[in-house]
Order: C-alpha cells, then sequence, then structure tokens
C-alpha cells in the first residue's frame, strides 16, 4: 500500500488496504475521518463513499450504561465469546470530552487489553475532544468502515452521559443497556428514557454476594419494562443477568440480540430501520453544516448576538429574531454571490 500522508491521503489505496482489512489502513481511515481539518473533509467523504457500497452487514450493537457498571469489561467478555464463535468483531467508543475536564472521561485506563490483541477483534480507543454530534457522524462512518474490512458484528459503547445514548442507539440495530443492582431510586428520576429505547437491559456483576440482589433487580426491571408501549419492531425487551468475571449469562446475552436480529430481519424492521436512520443522520448533518456555514458570516454572527439581547428583553418575539435572522443570513449570501 501506498505511503498515506495526512496532507494528501491516497484514498483508493486507502480503502483497499481497509477491504482487505489491514489494521494500519484502517486506523488511517478512521484518522483521517474524524479529523476535524478543513483539508481532509474532502478526502474523508470519498473515502466513505467508496466503503458505503460495502458496508451494512454485521449486526450493530449499542452499549451504554453508566461508568463503573462494568461496560469494558462486559465488552471483554462477551467480545471474547464472540470472536471464539468465529465472529470479527469491531468496538468503537464514543467518549464526548467533559467540557469542564476537557479530557476523555474514560481516562488513560487500559479497556479491553486481551480483546484489543485478538486477530478477529479491532478495538478502536475512543476519539473525543468534540461534542457529542461531530463524534457521532465520525463514529456511524467508522461502523461503515468496519463493515467494509469484514468486521460481522459490531459494538458501539458510549459512556452513559450526555446525549451520547440517544445517538448510538440510532446507529444501532440493538441497543444494550447496562445497570447495577441497588436500581430503586434510580428507577425514580433517571433514565426512563433511555430504558424505552433498550431492546434489553442487563444487571451487571451478578456474582459473589451481589447474586440475589441482581435477581431482585431483574425482576424489578422487567417488570417496569412492561409498562412501556411495546416496540414498533414487535420485540419486547428482555432483561438479563450477567458476570463478567464468571462468563454467566453471556450466552443468553448473544442469544436474545440474535433472536433479535433474526426477528428484525425477517419481518423488513431492520432495513426500514436503518433506512430510517440514515434519513435522520441525512438531516442532522445538514443542519450541522449550515450552522458552520452560517458562522462564515461575521455579520450574521453581529445580528445574532444583538437578536439575543433582544429576544431576552422582551424587545422583539423570538419568532420575528429569528426571521430577522434568516433574512440577515440570505442578504449575506446574495452580497456574497454578486
Ligand atoms: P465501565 O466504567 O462501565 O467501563 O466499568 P469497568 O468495566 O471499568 O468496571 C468497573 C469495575 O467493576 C471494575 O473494578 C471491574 O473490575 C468491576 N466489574 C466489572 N464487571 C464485573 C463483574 O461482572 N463482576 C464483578 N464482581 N465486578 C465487575
Amino acid at each position: 500500500m501506498k505511503q498515506h500522508t495526512r496532507s494528501k491521503p491516497d484514498i483508493d489505496s486507502l480503502a483497499e488496504g481497509v477491504f482487505s482489512g489491514d489494521r494500519v489502513a484502517m486506523g488511517q481511515a478512521i484518522t483521517l475521518i474524524e479529523s476535524n481539518l478543513e483539508s481532509d473533509q474532502q478526502p474523508a467523504t470519498k473515502l466513505v463513499a467508496k466503503v458505503l457500497p460495502k458496508s451494512g452487514n454485521a449486526l450493530r450493537i449499542g452499549i451504554t450504561g453508566v461508568p463503573g457498571v462494568g461496560k469494558s469489561t462486559f465488552i471483554e467478555t462477551f467480545g471474547k465469546y464472540l470472536v471464539n464463535q468465529g465472529k470479527k468483531l469491531a468496538v468503537l467508543t464514543i467518549d464526548p470530552s467533559s467540557p469542564l475536564t476537557k479530557g476523555s472521561i474514560l481516562g488513560d485506563k487500559t479497556r479491553m487489553e486481551e480483546l484489543s490483541k485478538h486477530p478477529s477483534a479491532f478495538v478502536r480507543p475512543s476519539s473525543s475532544g468534540q461534542s457529542t454530534g461531530g463524534v457521532a457522524h465520525k463514529t456511524r462512518e467508522a461502523i461503515f468502515l468496519c463493515e467494509a474490512a469484514g468486521y460481522n458484528v459490531i459494538i458501539v459503547e458510549t459512556i452513559g452521559v450526555g446525549q451520547s445514548e440517544i445517538a448510538v442507539s440510532n446507529m444501532v440495530d440493538f441497543f444494550l443497556l447496562l445497570m447495577l443492582t441497588g436500581a430503586g431510586d434510580e428507577l425514580q428520576g433517571m433514565k426512563k428514557g433511555i430504558m424505552e429505547i433498550a431492546d434489553a437491559i442487563v444487571i451487571t456483576k451478578a456474582d459473589g454476594n451481589n447474586l440475589k440482589n441482581a435477581v431482585e433487580a431483574q425482576s424489578m426491571y422487567q417488570q417496569a419494562l412492561h409498562l412501556f408501549p411495546a416496540s414498533e419492531s414487535g420485540w419486547h425487551p428482555t432483561v438479563l443477568t450477567s458476570s463478567s468475571l464468571t462468563g454467566n449469562g453471556i450466552e443468553e446475552i448473544w442469544k436474545a440480540i440474535t433472536k433479535h436480529y433474526d426477528l428484525v430481519k425477517s419481518s423488513g424492521y431492520l432495513l426500514k430501520n436503518r433506512s430510517k436512520q440514515n434519513v435522520a443522520w441525512f438531516h442532522d448533518r445538514f443542519m450541522q453544516l449550515l450552522n458552520k456555514d452560517l458562522k462564515q458570516f461575521k455579520e450574521i454572527e453581529n445580528a445574532q448576538k444583538k437578536l439575543e439581547i433582544e429576544v431576552s428583553n422582551s424587545t422583539i418575539s423570538s419568532e420575528s429574531a429569528a426571521r430577522q435572522l434568516l433574512d440577515a443570513y440570505h442578504k449575506a449570501l446574495r452580497t456574497m454571490k454578486s
């Protein structure tokens, strides 16, 4: 493969490298996709267009849960189970940086150490330092890339804060929520929205002294899920327990995921849902680009600031402020053209 440089990537050989499953090429390709450099945008778009026709053949699983619930330990155990079954597994992580620390929430800790070394697994450390929206788009493109490289199970992990769970649920076929025992309080205020979009809830650390609590939590969550309306796919969300230390429950979780996959594949829901996701991402991306485009006009920024003050003072309605800003944008575009 020809040398890929950051300034002038050779997209054709990079794509060939991806198709042959070359890890170095995959790493370079994902780095290119993740790049925020303006000069990388066109080659990255070209690369995605090249891999897209070869994508779509994997089962895409989203995994979320609060920090400490056991996500990375679970993915290590579950991932090893999958590769031992002959699967080719890619693990991608969405880790939007905390705006307070400006650093990765996951920090430098080594995650999924054994799985990372397995020849049938590709574990991509999280990209961070950007907004959830930006990271999510790039992760979604990384899914296509991994699929084009022949990975047939993709896990997208999110750290379970902010909007990243919703973003991940919108790019996968199956969404798994990991929960700790002692859930009584959590059930009250938290995560109801997330529970509603989960295809399965897994109570983690179901081992040792915690086993009894885990089984109790399982039946409590199962009852709670009955209160939610049936999912559009016809799937009834299930609650399971697992231990990443003993391996208990791991096989049952995979069985539930494949049962769901078989159901949505045969009913046509899988493709329908993916099409719906594609359109939603297109809209989302267009709004992002439009926002970026707006920012190139200094006069728009000034007008926006002025209107914000007027709206906050109630001297103008938000509706007419929005329309004025739109007029200002149209005017700026006309001026640019002439
Ligand atoms: P994450 O922050 O959600 O990725 O959580 P980690 O995978 O880093 O796990 C957090 C802690 O829980 C670690 O100390 C793990 O050793 C522990 N842990 C994870 N899974 C299990 C499990 O199945 N059983 C027990 N007993 N401990 C676990």
